[in-house]
Parts: structure tokens; C-alpha cells; sequence
């Protein structure tokens, strides 16, 4: 179990937490709250353009802690592929652009396809980015998610999946994301979160709500559902992770509610449960 946290000095917010912001009143937003960290989902740097949101996030002080989101490599054709790939070297010159270290990887899956085979294409995927990736000077983290995205978000469900494919692919420029949502119930978490030390590039916060009523959007503010947060971040820690911690909620209730007292919110949640 982790000491608790006694300030916001790591804490980031995935710009998704606060879809109905700008990047601009994303930013503002988590200056307000104390936190020092954030990440950059793809969609909010469309409005303004690659080049101003980089200036915009280097006059805020922030630090850039990922941009999200890489991956969804497999698919039917080889032509598809190829052009996943290319998709990802232009997201891996983004990041270098705003000043991002890494980017998060959903790696994709094609409903039906056999997930062995996804899994394959997704490591074949990875391998044929990570020589533009270490040119960028940019690490990519491969997120597991949760299994019930296996269909068509992630072949990659467990954390001992993604270590197996950091192992085969030994390249420093690629590692794991851990995100507790995703990975809370799996009996051998403690076990692969020892066997990723060193390799952990992030970790990300919310909760599980019960009931879920939407697949996507319906996480929870940390202390709002199951997960044990601290004793997940006390086993990160504990194997070497000293980034910031991420608060990532991609929720349909929150998004139609204020942002102001969200973020209040999340604030308060993340010093007591988090
Ligand atoms: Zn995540």
C-alpha cells in the first residue's frame, strides 16, 4: 500500500476527462487545480492545429506526459496495415511536435479475427514503427485493455501480454502503460507489474462503477467504485514508477456536467483515493 499522496505535484489530467474543453480551457482548468501534468488525446490538438498547440502547451508550464492515441495496427490486408503504420509514424511526429515522450498505444483488434493473430500483427506493427519512434527521441507504451475489448479496440488484455511482447521486442523506445481500470482484476497483476519494472511509461487512474451501464463511457471518479488505487500505485511504485499519475474518465455523465466542479472534484478524489 502506497503513503498517501500529499499534494497535486503528480498529478495529470488525459484531456478525454474534459472532452467538452478546448485545449486551451483544458489547460487552464488543470492549472487551476494544482496539477502539473497533461495528456493530449489526438482530437483536441485538431481545432487550433499541431504547431499552435505545441506552443500552447510549452507557455503553460505543463508537462507533456503522452499523446493518445497510437495502435490499431491489425487488419485484413497488408495494404491496411501499411497504412495503420504510416498513421502511426505521423502520431509519433505529433508527439515529438507538442513535446510529448510517449505514445499510448491501443493496439487494435478486428472482430473475428483470431486474437493470437492479432497479437502477432500488433508486435509486427510495433516492430516496423519503433526505428521512427527512437529517431523521434519518442517511447511507445503498450496498453492492455480490458477484456472486454477484445472484440475490436485490443487483442492485447493482460499485462502479462503486454510484457510478453516488450520481452520479445527488447527495444528501449517501448514499454507498458498500466491503467487500473483495465487491469484491477487480474489475479496476476502484482506478479507482471514486478516483471515490468523498468519498462512501466505509465500509469492511469479511475474507477469501476457497478453497474457498468456503458462499455466506454462510464468510468468513475477514483473512490466511486471497486478498484483498490492505492495498492495498484504502491506496486507501480514500488517497481520504479515515479511518473505522474493520470487521471483518465471517459464518461458520458460527467461530459454533460460542469467541468469547473469535475475537476474540483477529481482533485479532492485524487488526494483521498487515489
Ligand atoms: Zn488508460
Amino acid at each position: 500500500m502506497a503513503e498517501r499522496l500529499k499534494d497535486t505535484s503528480r498529478l495529470c489530467i488525459h484531456t478525454i476527462t474534459n472532452k467538452p474543453l478546448s485545449l486551451a480551457d483544458c489547460i487552464a482548468g488543470y492549472q487551476e487545480i494544482g496539477a502539473t501534468g497533461i495528456t493530449v488525446w489526438r482530437d483536441a490538438l485538431q481545432p487550433q492545429g499541431v504547431k499552435e498547440s505545441a506552443k500552447m502547451l510549452a507557455d503553460s508550464g505543463l508537462k507533456v506526459v503522452s499523446l493518445c492515441r497510437g495502435g490499431f495496427f491489425p487488419a485484413t490486408s497488408g495494404m491496411a496495415r501499411e497504412e495503420a503504420r504510416n498513421e502511426n509514424r505521423r502520431i509519433i511526429d505529433e508527439a515529438a511536435e507538442i513535446g510529448a515522450p510517449l505514445v499510448v498505444l491501443v493496439c487494435g483488434a478486428v472482430p473475428g479475427m483470431e486474437l493470437a493473430r492479432g497479437r502477432q500483427q500488433i508486435l509486427d506493427g510495433i516492430d516496423a514503427v519503433l526505428p521512427h519512434a527512437k529517431k523521434a527521441g519518442v517511447k511507445l507504451g503498450i496498453e492492455p485493455l480490458h477484456p472486454m475489448y477484445a472484440d475490436c479496440r485490443s487483442a492485447v488484455n493482460t499485462l502479462e501480454q503486454a510484457n510478453n511482447m516488450v520481452t520479445v521486442l527488447n527495444h528501449p523506445n517501448v514499454g507498458v502503460v498500466v491503467d487500473v481500470y483495465h487491469l484491477w482484476w487480474d489475479p496476476f497483476l502484482k506478479a507482471e507489474i514486478q516483471r515490468a519494472r523498468g519498462t512501466i511509461l505509465a500509469f492511469h487512474v479511475s474507477d469501476w462503477r457497478t453497474p457498468t451501464r456503458d462499455l466506454l463511457n462510464d468510468r468513475g471518479v477514483m473512490g466511486e467504485g471497486c478498484i483498490d488505487i492505492p495498492q495498484i500505485r504502491g506496486w507501480v511504485e514500488d517497481n520504479g514508477f515515479k511518473g505522474h499519475i493520470e487521471v483518465e474518465i471517459f464518461s458520458n455523465e460527467y461530459w454533460a456536467g460542469d467541468q469547473t466542479r469535475f475537476l474540483k472534484r477529481i482533485k479532492n478524489a485524487y488526494l483521498r483515493h487515489v
